[in-house]
């Protein structure tokens, strides 16, 4: 048998398989686009079937290009997380449209369960808000809104799971599992408890018998069946995508810091076996369980990053390409007093206010857009810095930050973040992180390494730093702005 991992990447916008050595390379990748479906304003629907079907086209593609399934050792799997699939237990067909994290249906039920005065309880125990983002919500409108899942739930035929649970069961013919990283994203689980919450389930009226088991992130998890890819291949990781790019940044050790710069930013901090209770908003996560212990992580997320630029370019359309905007920084010596503040969809943590709008300070004749690129830019050391004061108050300073996502290839904004944050800035060779996070989970499940630690520390490959190099008079000077630019908005 070979000792390739195979990783299946379900993401929001496209799905891809990809091969890594037990080494940590990238062997093969495939991808495939998923046609997203909007069939009202704030709904957003993936085809459950659809996912399937193209992740699997993926698979196939990769194993083929290796010589066949006698190469791959094991599985792993990552995903968008929240997004809540139901099916037919007994046909493994899709029951409804899959309801897509960003979807926004339940925000009235979320406000109806707040004015009842649940919410402190609810983060106290589940470590979430209650918001339309996370996938509990969205069970409930799909059985009272659907009369398959309905009737499927009379009959006792009915499996809700996010999307890990629906690929395993589909891989597996017979398995209907969720690690529980993904569980920690339903609020249906306590953070501390091992299963569903019963309790949980009653409050957000949601049948515990049609959820998964909670299950360790790496392991013996299932078995793919043999007519999918030509030989049984064991499931052995399994990790929703921020906790799986946080394992992939090797942030093993409590305090260890990671932020995903793509269309938005994710951060998230290891917290080790101390149950997170954030008393400014952040919210608290099941980073992974090995053997039934936990590690969790305090997460928080700015809702505008690489979209700024991208908007930038396709909305004002003074950048052809997100990359001029590093030689454009680089052009001037400072803003001239520009500043943008990139509320263009409300500000996330620690700020949360949906309502709040972007604003574009400090325009004189002298501002053109190399000015203004730059300003786009300095906005992401913003807001990391925002979160990094949020994380301090909650016990959790950053002592350096490893970055990955689209955005983080720009040297520039890495180093304005190292000089904004005074820390070091760490940035993987490769930014596949969320892939290599659930290769470094399955090649521990599959025993390629006998720990986490040790398969992180022979598969992470080689990273550049960036050192603070800013004056500090600078660096409060630019915080002093920021804060009147936000008071702004
Ligand atoms: P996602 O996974 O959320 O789709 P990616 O991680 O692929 O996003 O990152 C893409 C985003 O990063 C785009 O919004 C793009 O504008 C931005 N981006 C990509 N490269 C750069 C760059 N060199 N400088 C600035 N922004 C960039």
């Amino acid at each position: 048998m070979g000792d390739y991992i195979l990783v299946l990447d379900e993401g929001t916008t496209s799905t891809r398989a990809m091969l890594f050595a037990p080494d940590g390379s990238l062997r093969a990748s495939a991808q495939r686009e998923l046609t997203q479906h909007y069939p009202k304003g704030g709904w957003v629907e993936h085809d459950a079937a659809e996912i399937w079907d193209k992740t699997l086209a993926c698979a196939c593609d990769v194993t083929e290009e290796v010589g066949g399934a006698s190469q791959i050792a094991a599985i792993g799997i990552t995903n968008q997380r929240e997004t809540v699939v139901a099916w037919d237990r007994e046909t493994l067909e899709p029951l409804s449209r899959a309801i897509v994290w960003q979807d926004r249906r339940t925000a009235e039920f979320c406000a109806g369960l707040r004015d009842a005065g649940h919410e402190k309880e609810v983060q106290v125990r589940t470590g979430l808000l209650l918001d339309p983002y996370f996938s509990g919500t969205k069970m409930r409108w799909l059985l009272d809104n659907d009369e398959a899942v309905r009737n499927a739930a009379d009959s006792g035929r009915l499996a809700f799971g996010t999307i890990e649970s629906w690929l395993v069961a589909k891989l597996s013919g017979d398995t209907h599992i969720s690690d529980a990283s993904n569980a920690s994203r339903t609020l249906l689980m306590e953070l501390g408890g091992a299963q569903f919450d019963e309790g949980l389930c009653e409050l957000f009226g949601v049948p515990h018998g049609a959820l998964p088991s909670v299950v360790d992130n790496a392991g013996e998890l299932a078995i793919a069946k043999k007519e999918w890819l030509g030989a049984e291949i064991p499931i052995t990781g399994l990790a929703g995508d921020q906790q799986s790019a946080t394992i992939g940044q090797a942030c093993l050790n409590p305090g260890e810091t990671k932020a995903t710069y793509g269309t938005g930013a994710f951060v998230l901090t290891n917290m080790g076996d101390a149950i997170p209770a954030s008393k400014n908003r952040l919210l608290g996560t099941v980073l992974y369980q090995l053997g039934g212990e936990r590690a969790y992580a305090l997460e928080g997320s700015v809702f505008v990053a690489g979209s700024l630029v991208q908007w930038l370019c396709d909305s004002l359309g003074i950048l052809e390409t997100a990359s001029e905007t590093e030689d454009l920084a680089r052009s001037v010596p400072d803003t001239g007093g520009v500043m943008i503040v990139p509320a263009l969809s409300g500000l996330g943590a620690p700020h949360w206010d949906a309502e709040a709008r972007g604003a574009i300070i400090g325009l004189s004749f002298a501002s053109g857009k190399a000015q203004i690129a730059r300003a786009a830019l300095e906005a992401m050391a913003h807001q990391t810095h925002d979160l990094a004061r949020g994380f301090a108050a909650d016990g959790a300073p950053w002592q350096s930050l490893r970055i990955d996502g689209g955005m983080s290839a720009n040297d520039w904004m890495a180093q304005d973040i190292a000089n904004m944050l005074n820390l070091p800035i760490e940035r993987p060779a490769l930014v596949e992180t969320t892939a290599l996070g659930a290769a470094m989970l399955a090649a521990t499940g599959a025993g390629l390494y006998p720990s986490l630690e040790e398969a992180a520390s022979a598969m992470r490959g080689e990273l550049s730093r960036f050192d603070a190099d800013m004056d500090d008079s600078i660096r409060q000077e630019r915080l002093a702005q920021w804060a009147k630019a936000l008071e702004a908005t």
